[in-house]
């Protein structure tokens, strides 16, 4: 199936963002939203987007023009009857999803596929509100998509394998990296993030560092950002969302850190309001703040400080025991959850993606370290059993010559 013409649904921070990639890929694409002037707010952010190509020297203000002749608003999902695809990216909101898909399917060519950007609804349950499934599939982007390569493919229960090739073709034709995921809650790059970010703020409850030297520690690593300033970025709402979905999904070991909560009810969401485990704007980001340690110290319990060595260990193993039971899972192939952590979330390109960095360790150094964590910090570390499969049989990792990968 080849897609000639886009559709998408809402015209916020994401809607606009995929609404700019498509058009710069060449597809011509409708942006709608519940009126017209959301729908013109969504094409002038798309402008926006354009315009910091032109101020950096990466098109023309022509160039800018032609590709803005792509992007038309509207204020209704009918204009949506003749388009290829349909990207939805309105709030997330299982009801309010299901009803926008609901009216998708009634009113789109019966050969048209139907994708939801949604970061953590079933996918099942946004096809079980059509009639056909099968074309019914999840197309998640990260923020901000005109830099993130990375787009999860993921299929829901009925949908047709060609869906997803096109949909993987369709990701491809768009300059993107398409990573196919089994459905689960948090999809694959989610969940090992969030495994990872909230294993950081029960560092910090621990009194094991502050969330400076947290975050300088991961950035030493490699990661772009440390994990309290990517928190910041996400915004702590969104973050405690999340967080709730994979707990209610995963269980204990998923539980979230009462520090966000907390947060979030001060109305420190990040830097969207100006204030989350950082301050900005005038000059505030270097600054202490006595809110915050006295949030700190509410939830605070005694682990002593730490070494940033063991921190660093703590917060990675988090992130790689995670990432092994989603490869346990059949959530995705060792190699494309490596492609996905690089892609989606800026894992350090020379380490190339937890798995490979697992290898490097050594899986029998992985699997002591998780017992080691289990008995100091907590079960959350156990380790995925498939670590102690490969230790038997000699998988140790990259000087073995084979781990999650061969060498
Ligand atoms: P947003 O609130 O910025 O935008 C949503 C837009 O949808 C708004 O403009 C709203 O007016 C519009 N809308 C509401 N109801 C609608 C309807 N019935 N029909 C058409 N438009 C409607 O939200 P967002 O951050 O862009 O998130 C959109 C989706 O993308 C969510 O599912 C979210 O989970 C997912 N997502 C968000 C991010 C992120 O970082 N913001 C990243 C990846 C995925």
């Amino acid at each position: 199936m080849y897609i000639y013409k886009v559709g998408v649904v809402g015209a916020g921070t994401m809607g606009a963002q995929i609404a700019q990639v498509v058009s710069l890929a060449g597809l011509p694409v409708i942006l709608t939203d519940m009126s017209d002037a959301l729908a013109q707010r969504g094409v002038q952010a798309v402008r926006a987007m354009y315009q910091v190509r032109v101020n950096k020297g990466k098109m023309t203000p022509e160039q800018l023009e032609e590709k803005m002749l792509l992007v038309s608003p509207a204020a209704d999902l009918g204009a949506l009857a003749d388009v290829d695809l349909v990207i939805e990216a309105a709030p997330e909101h299982l009801p309010l999803k299901q009803r926008v898909f609901q009216q998708l399917d009634a009113l789109c060519s019966p050969g048209a596929m139907l994708a939801s950007n949604t970061s953590a609804l079933s996918i099942s349950a946004l096809g079980a509100a059509t009639r056909k499934p099968g074309r019914v599939l999840g197309l998640h982007f990260f923020n901000p998509a005109y830099a993130m390569p990375l787009v999860e493919v993921i299929p829901g229960l009925a949908t047709e394998q060609q869906m997803v090739d096109d949909a993987v073709g369709f990701a491809e034709s768009i300059r993107k990296t398409p990573v196919v995921v089994k459905e689960c809650a948090g999809f694959l790059v989610n969940r090992v993030l969030m495994a990872y970010l909230n294993e950081a703020v029960l560092c910090l409850e621990d009194g094991s560092a502050s969330h400076r030297e947290i975050d300088q520690e991961m950035a030493a690593f490699g990661m772009p950002v440390g994990p309290f300033a990517l928190l910041d970025t996400i915004g702590l709402d969104i973050a405690a969302d999340v967080s709730r979905i994979l707990h209610q999904s995963y269980g204990p070991r998923m539980t979230p850190a009462s520090l966000l909560d907390l947060l979030v009810k001060e109305g420190r969401l990040g830097a969207k309001t100006g204030r989350g485990f950082y301050a900005y704007g005038n000059g505030d980001a270097g600054r202490e703040d006595a809110e915050l340690d006295r949030l700190i110290k509410t939830v605070r319990r005694d682990g002593g400080r730490r070494d940033p060595q063991w921190i660093r260990s703590r917060l990675l193993l988090a992130m790689m025991n995670e990432a092994v039971t989603a490869l346990q899972e059949g959530v995705a192939s060792a190699r494309d959850i490596d492609t996905a952590m690089v892609a989606g979330t800026g894992f350090p390109v020379d380490k190339e993606g937890p798995l490979h960095f697992a290898d490097r360790l050594g899986i029998d150094h992985v699997l002591h370290e998780l017992e080691e964590f289990t008995s100091a910090v907590g079960t959350r570390f156990w380790p995925a059993p498939m670590l102690r499969r490969m230790v038997s049989a000699g998988f140790t990792g990259h000087i073995a010559g084979r781990g999650f990968f061969t060498y």
